[in-house]
Formats: structure tokens, sequence, C-alpha cells
């Protein structure tokens, strides 16, 4: 049951946690590389060769999950696969029925107002920079 509070997108806004801010439409699921698959990336063997992957972000904890064809084969285009989201319980969702849109920019925008004095200290550090 969604807050009834939540209305524009100021209170949506306000109410996510950073973690949802920072994987705004832009989850970090860990690349596929060297000889070992990355943490958070599950494999389990279905009927025929099929595999169900499941793959967990490790920044939010959302995971997608998607079967392969057989013989762990996989449609590299996310158009046309089957993918099913399962996001953390604190998660809020923005029902597109109210209207209100919170782009990755607004999600951005308030983590980076956020971490404004980490910003500016670390541009300090540089020193001054001639125009
Ligand atoms: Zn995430």
């Amino acid at each position: 049951m969604q807050d009834p509070n939540l209305r524009t997108k100021r209170d949506y806004l306000a109410r996510m946690d950073e973690r949802q801010l920072a994987c705004r439409f832009r989850h970090s699921f860990p690349p596929l590389l060297g000889d070992k698959l990355p943490k958070g990336f599950d494999v389990a063997p279905m009927r025929a060769g099929v595999m169900l992957v499941t793959e967990t972000c490790p920044v939010c904890t959302t995971q997608i999950i998607y079967e392969t064809a057989p013989g762990g084969h996989l449609d590299y285009d996310v158009r046309t696969r089957t993918l099913r989201y399962v996001y953390p319980e604190w998660w809020i969702h923005v029902p597109r029925k109210d209207g209100v849109t919170v782009t990755m920019a607004d999600a951005r925008a308030v983590l980076w107002e956020g971490q404004i004095k980490l910003i500016k200290a670390a541009a300090r550090k540089h020193g001054s920079v001639a125009a």
C-alpha cells in the first residue's frame, strides 16, 4: 500500500532512500569478467538445460531474474528478453497514474545536493585553478 502522503515529485524524492536515488533507472549489476562469476550473480538449473539467472544489485539489492534458452544461451536484447524485477521492501514505487515522474536527473540532483559538502571539499584539495 502506497503512502497517501506521496503526491508530488518533491514528496517522492524526500522519501526515497539514497540507494534508490543512486539506482534510479540504472542499477550497478556487476559485469561478467575474469574467470569467476561476480558476487550476486546466481544461476539455478531448470528443465531441459534452461537456467534461471538472478542478478542482485550490490547498491540497493534489487534483483533481476530471467531464464536462458536451453544450453545457457541468452537473448542479449533486453527489449525482447523477459525480465522480472524484485525490489527491496523499502523501495518506493512511483505510480504512473498519479502523473508524477521522477527522472534519473531528479534523483541525481538530490544526491548531488546531499553530497555537495564532500564534493566541494574534494575540489578544494586540488587548490585554486586559473580561469
Ligand atoms: Zn540498484
